[in-house]
């Protein structure tokens, strides 16, 4: 996919609200060690210049990524640290981790032994540096009873394997709802269950994701948090609980306007016809669309213009977009579709409320068409 250099449209990304965000969780929890979540893109943030921004901080004590291919490129800009997968890597490629020095999360026996086999027959000389998935509860990845997990310590004491690392992944901790914090407590009980056949702990140990620290400080287990949505300024519970910290948001999409017309009263706008003017009144085009992740369901919504809240009319096209303007206004004026304009905010989260998501998916939208451009 291109990303159009040539066109007024831009995600602008915040890299001093990044460290702020980053340097005002470490002083909530003095001593804390941030595995930085860069996963999706940094979420739709731009991955390389993210990391990069991260990787001199004081306090980043390595990178989860989604994916092997996204460790590899950090690899390839020359990133040493710490760099996990968090999801399972099929073993045929797990020599290239091995060779690179990325960690991978591993999660049951026969994985283990399908390596180890491979790595006798292939005689890879680095050891697999491994960081074994605890399921207890998420019901994902993961071991679920100590059995398998005594095993699967005893098989990472083999050569072909480093064992680096322990975790498991909290499914309610963003909530404060009754069920969810009844279920958080019982996967606090399961991991300290599970975790009392590991003798010697590796060198990570680790569970807490943004909402974890923010909401469960005293769970953060050895100090180390996967920090992925609130370093992006994001609330993880959306808005049902409030953060125990201001965060500051990182994204913004901003446009320019391309076309401006006095539509008459009768007139309508957009695929369907399905809004028309009740009055005469200023349209102005946005060059953006769903085809950027500006998602068809906010349809409805609306953008800033000089500080005012503007609707949209009609439907979202797949590059394009209409909006009532207060007045006539000159192409080239500047629309914040996420972002601020004077005292008015549009945040991901009212994105997604509007989308029936969460700001998280908000962000991952945002692809490669939109060019990045980074400041602070
Ligand atoms: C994505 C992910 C995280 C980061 O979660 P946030 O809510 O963005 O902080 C942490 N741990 C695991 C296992 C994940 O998959």
């Amino acid at each position: 996919m291109i990303s159009a250099q040539l066109r007024e449209a831009t995600l602008e990304v915040d890299l001093a609200a990044l460290r702020h965000n980053l340097r005002t969780q470490l002083k909530q929890i003095p001593g804390a060690q941030v595995l930085a979540v860069v996963k999706a893109n940094a979420y739709g943030n731009g991955l390389i210049p993210v990391a990069t921004c991260l990787n001199s901080e004081p306090g980043i004590a390595g990178f989860c990524v989604a994916m092997l291919d996204e460790g590899r490129q950090l690899r390839d800009v020359g990133i040493e640290k710490t760099v996990l997968v968090l999801g399972i890597t099929p073993v045929k490629y797990a020599p290239v981790a091995a060779a690179e020095g990325v960690s991978l999360a591993v999660g049951d026996l026969d994985w283990l032994r399908a390596y180890r086999d491979l790595a006798r027959v292939t005689g890879i000389d680095k050891p697999l540096r491994v960081h074994l998935a605890l399921d207890t509860g998420m019901g994902r990845i993961g071991f679920t009873n100590k059995e398998d997990l005594a095993k699967a310590v005893e098989l990472v004491q083999d050569p072909a394997f480093d064992f680096e690392g322990i975790f498991t992944h909290f499914s309610t901790a963003d909530s404060g709802r009754q069920h969810d914090t009844a279920h958080f407590a019982k996967q606090v009980a399961k991991w300290d269950d599970l975790l009392s056949v590991v003798k010697e702990k590796p060198r990570y140990v680790h569970v807490a994701n943004s909402a974890t620290a923010l909401w469960h400080q005293d769970k953060v287990v050895s100090k180390i948090v996967r920090m992925g949505i609130s370093l992006y300024g994001c609330n993880p519970s959306g808005s049902e609980l409030a953060p125990s910290w201001q965060l500051a948001p990182v994204t913004s999409l901003t446009a320019r306007l391309t076309f401006v017309k006095k539509l008459a009263a009768g007139e309508a706008v957009s695929y369907g016809a399905t809004y028309v003017a009740k009055e005469d009144e200023w349209v102005g085009t946005v060059p953006v669309g769903y085809a950027d992740g500006y998602c068809r369901g906010l349809t409805g919504y609306e953008v800033l213009i000089n500080g005012q809240r503007c609707p949209i009319l009609g439907r979202i096209c797949m590059d394009q977009f209409m909006v009532r303007l207060p007045e006539k206004l000159p192409v080239g004026t500047r629309v914040v579709l996420l972002g601020k304009s004077g005292d008015e905010q549009i945040t991901a989260t009212d994105l997604a409320d509007q989308l029936g998501t969460i700001n998280y998916e908000v962000l991952t939208n945002f692809n490669e068409r939109l060019r990045r451009e980074y400041r602070g």
